[in-house]
């Protein structure tokens, strides 16, 4: 079936984290939408119960479709290290504990790749990983990937970003995230791989 096409002008980023609200809105400008955050209208977080991160992205998009009666676009994402099987993955927000402290979330990072020794294939490989869900108050949703390959430094670099943003080097560039100018980011970053997915899915005529 062909995706369905957002129609509306008015459109919820569901999420209460000031770093993703931020860049998603950056990339939502070029189209002229209205653009509320789930923080904004004091929608309720919904528990990330998914194991996946296409799961938890539909969740909190279909939570706040259905709230606010109008169309949500959520992000799941994080960083998944290839020597720690993937972790912290989708428990990349939860490593930063309750007071969400990234600096103590890198530190773990680096911390369990230590103790895991260099002997592993592409010890400090990662992937930043994005899922964008795209739903709607009657529950359809449209759901896109990003996910982009780098390597991990340390110590962290930079503070221009968010999250992980510090330790995660793209291939083929010599700067951290946390080091790139917001715009290079935005045209380069996983969230921007699984956007432009969405906006030829969505929002092309
Ligand atoms: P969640 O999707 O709200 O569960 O949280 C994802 C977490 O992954 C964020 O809080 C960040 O720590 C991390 N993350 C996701 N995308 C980025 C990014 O673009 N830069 C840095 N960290 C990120």
């Amino acid at each position: 079936m062909a995706p369905r096409k957002l129609t509306d002008k008015k459109l919820v980023v569901a999420s209460h984290n000031a770093g993703k609200v931020r860049e998603i809105g950056d990339l939502l400008r070029p189209f002229g939408l209205e653009v509320v955050s789930a923080g904004d209208l004091d929608l309720p977080e919904p528990e990330e119960t998914g194991s996946t991160f296409i799961e938890n992205a539909e969740l909190k998009a279909l939570a706040a479709a259905t709230a606010a009666g109008l169309p949500a676009l959520a992000d799941d994402s994080g960083l998944a290290v290839t020597a720690l099987n993937g972790d912290p993955g989708l428990y990349s927000a939860r490593w930063a504990g309750p007071e969400r402290d990234f600096r103590l979330a890198m530190e773990k990072v680096e911390k369990a790749l230590q103790e895991k020794g260099a002997d592993t294939p592409a010890p400090r490989h990662a992937q930043f990983v994005c899922v964008l869900c795209l739903a709607w108050p009657d529950q359809h949703t449209e759901c896109f990937e990003g996910r982009i390959d780098g390597t991990l430094v340390w110590p962290p670099r930079g503070d221009r970003g968010f999250g992980y943003d510090p330790v995660f080097v793209l291939d083929g560039h010599d700067i951290t995230f946390g080091e790139m100018d917001p715009a290079q980011k935005h045209a380069i970053s996983h969230r921007a791989v699984a956007f432009n997915q969405l906006v030829d899915a969505c929002f092309r005529a």
